[in-house]
């Protein structure tokens, strides 16, 4: 859509606003005036002598809607203040204009954030009760009654994992970049995927000194790891003797006493042996993932993904020998070549097989995923939204909660990837990654180191390459970067 900005440079604010309202749609700043009738906004902020004013003119469809928002001078007290008042009445200019032309308002209503879960924990933090912090999400958002629903039903659930924690206590990730082939929706491995796993055993020398760098820190520090969660990629790529040594290396260097929780997804069947799973259990790992994405064998033909979904069955039952208590299963609403009858059928295979953990994502069409450069034909909003709305309904009836939840950019229809969970089973990382309830340290290709200090309202993230050739080239600088952990811990002590 041409975006014609005027009186103010709020581009990031109303590209969001875009992506929420017209997720198809890609923002373009032409010189030149748009053609009559072609779709179109121009975004005015004015200030009076009382007001400021935000006006959305929007051409969509040739048709024109219009309309204003507002805020007093005197509440733009400072530049923080005033950047996110100014934002504000532009966003909600823009949706009062964009629900009016689409003749609906979104799910997620006039939200743009990735974190809806935070709106209502912090609410209820600051002494809120359940229902105002619901009404936040209602009136100031307009947030549709099934979201508003699953947001206080995962906010629950942070508040319960946030009473869990204790001071001190850290998260663990460790990422490892390597998968046998890639999926066309992927932009997390590289896309020379067969060149790549050429270097995981250089990568694991390097992932063993990040490992005896963090063990440094963690000493030095006094902080504690709480729950480990292995992701990437796909961890289960490694050799059932990599994986091993791997994770010997992390007890030894370690202190993982305070540990409750040690997740490692294995996410593709193709990946999963007896021999890995021995290995995993025996080294403490208590949850997986197994990770079937679609039960259709077409839609995984046409992923890219070297499995079928009765490979998915095998794998599914080798987890259940292997002793480990806690399978997490991720299914994708809106996958090239699925249907609402091909998501319905896949989930009730899943569901069939009891996991404790089953996590519903929409699809999202990220930048460098074949997907996006094929420009590849999708099922609509409308099909995806009744993908989920069976999804919610068949795992609410298992005993199923939502737990934890997020959005991306450019996901079908705008909706959410959500976490469900048997009640007690709730994966612990999970929640204190995705709303920042401690602090996270991340490890190995991909991954991103949080600093939180609650007190301060402080979060320090730092990124690790993401590819193996450039975590092997900077492993020098990862691992004196691991001295931020202990200045950001000190700090936060003396405060
Ligand atoms: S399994 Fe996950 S990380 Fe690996 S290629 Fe597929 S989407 Fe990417």
């Amino acid at each position: 859509m041409k975006l014609y900005l005027n009186g103010h440079d709020y581009k990031y604010a109303t590209e969001q606003m875009l992506l929420t309202l017209f997720p198809g749609q890609r923002p373009q700043y032409p010189e030149e005036e748009p053609e009559p009738g072609e779709d179109a906004l121009t975004l005015s902020l004015s200030r009076g002598r009382a007001w400021a004013t935000a006006t959305a003119k929007l051409c969509y469809g040739g048709q024109a809607y219009k309309a204003s928002r507002r805020c007093k001078l005197e509440e733009l007290t400072d530049p923080l203040t005033t950047d996110r008042a100014l934002q504000r009445i532009l966003k909600l200019a823009f949706y009062d204009a964009g629900v009016a032309a689409r003749g609906s308002e979104p799910p997620w209503g006039a939200l743009t954030g990735v974190r809806p879960v935070k709106i209502p924990t912090k609410a209820i933090l600051a002494g809120a009760t359940p229902a105002q912090a619901e009404r936040v999400l209602q009136h100031t958002y307009h947030v549709t009654p099934l979201r508003r629903r699953l947001a206080m039903d995962c906010a629950q659930a942070s508040l319960d994992a946030l009473a869990a924690l204790h001071p001190g206590e850290v998260s663990l990730y460790v990422g490892i970049p390597f998968c046998p082939t890639r999926c066309a929706y992927c932009s997390f491995v590289s896309a020379d995927v067969g060149r790549a796993l050429k270097l995981i055993e250089p990568f694991l020398e390097a992932l063993s000194r990040e490992i005896r760098a963090t063990g440094k820190v963690l000493e030095e520090t006094g902080l504690k790891v709480r729950a480990i969660y292995f992701g990437g990629g796909t961890p289960t790529t490694l050799s059932a003797s990599q994986l091993d040594r791997l994770m010997g290396e992390l007890a030894d260097q370690l202190d993982l006493s305070a540990c409750t929780e040690y997740t490692v997804e294995a996410g593709r069947p193709d990946t999963i042996t007896r021999e890995k799973l021995a290995v995993l259990a025996r080294r403490g790992c208590d949850r997986v993932s197994v990770n079937p994405q679609s039960m259709e064998d077409h839609v995984l033909a046409a992923m890219g993904r070297a499995h079928r979904g009765a490979d998915i069955l095998a794998a599914y039952q080798l987890v259940r020998d292997s002793g480990i208590g806690c399978v997490n299963m991720d299914l994708i609403a809106g996958l090239p070549a699925d249907t609402v009858d091909g998501f319905r059928s896949s989930l009730d295979q899943v569901l069939e097989l009891g996991p404790e953990n089953i996590t519903v994502h929409t699809l999202a069409l990220k930048k460098g995923s074949r997907l996006m450069e094929e420009n590849a034909a999708i099922p609509s909003g409308e099909e995806v939204a009744a993908m989920l709305d069976y999804a919610w309904a068949a795992l609410r009836q298992a005993g199923q909660r939502p737990y934890y939840l997020y959005r991306q950019k450019y996901m079908s229809g705008s909706f959410e990837n959500v976490g469900w969970s048997l009640p007690g089973y709730e994966n612990l990382y999970n929640i204190c990654m995705m709303e920042e309830l401690h602090t996270i340290l991340s490890l190995g290709g991909g991954g991103i180191t949080k600093l939180v200090d609650h007190k301060a309202g402080r979060i320090v993230r730092i990124a690790n390459p993401k590819y193996p050739k450039e975590y092997l080239d900077k492993i020098d600088a990862v691992c004196a970067g691991k001295e931020q952990v202990a200045l950001f811990t000190a700090h936060s002590k003396e405060e």
